[in-house]
């Protein structure tokens, strides 16, 4: 199987065949492997790539053998990309019971609450919303601690000014002990180890 040679296990590689993902696209040959080492990654990739997937089959394939809550979180600038990365997580995570949430502006406060109660395994959301649930939700503040996978999607756009202190003030509640992942479609002057763990408060190497 094309997705067995990048050390996916077989449950995922039927997977691939129920969702008609016949070859890994270029960016899931190139850092899906790495992300099963366990390795830091930055993924230059934008959306149509096949990134979510990317990033979303390693955090899957760990979080088979040990499902808990809150597993990874996925932060996004962009709402409508947080709702299209949890449907797919959703999809991937189907024979899983994954439960997945999306914390984005414009959903209803007190269904998130109540969603977060049963403790996700996936976290997906803005910053700014995201930063107002661990605010409001004891639940997500206790279990947030948990997490095992950072993933900063369109992170160029999470490092803009105003949106990268929510996402700082959401590192907070994260161990410091995490896989960090990267995706972003233009590579700035940000994107070098030493800005990056400035930014991320941390002291990683990125692959
Ligand atoms: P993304 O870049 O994650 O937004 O994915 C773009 C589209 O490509 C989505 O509709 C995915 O379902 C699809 N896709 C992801 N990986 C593959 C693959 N290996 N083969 C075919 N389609 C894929």
């Amino acid at each position: 199987h094309p997705f067995a040679k990048l050390g996916l296990e077989s449950w995922i590689q039927k997977t691939c065949d129920k969702v008609g993902y016949q070859n890994p696209t270029k960016i899931q040959e190139l850092a899906i492997p790495p992300l099963l080492k366990k390795q830091h990654v930055i993924a230059n990739a934008e959306t149509g790539s096949g990134k979510t997937a990317t990033f979303a089959f390693p955090i899957l394939q760990d979080l088979a053998n040990d499902p808990y809550g809150v597993f990874a979180i996925v932060l996004t600038a962009n709402r409508e990309l947080a709702m299209q990365i949890s449907e797919q997580f959703t999809i991937f995570g189907s024979s899983l019971n994954l439960r997945v949430s999306t914390l984005v502006g414009g959903v209803d406060f007190n269904k998130q609450l109540t969603e977060l109660e049963r403790i996700p395994h996936i976290v997906v959301g803005t910053p700014g919303r995201t930063l107002d649930m661990i605010d409001k939700s004891p639940v997500l503040k206790e279990y947030i601690e948990n997490v095992k996978y950072l993933v900063l999607d369109e992170a160029d756009r999470l490092f803009e000014d105003s949106i990268i202190e929510d996402v700082q003030a959401i590192l907070e509640f994260i161990p410091q002990e995490k896989q960090i992942i990267l995706a972003t479609a233009t590579i700035n002057d940000d994107f070098n180890d030493k800005k990056l763990n400035q930014i991320l408060k941390t002291n990683v190497k990125f692959e």
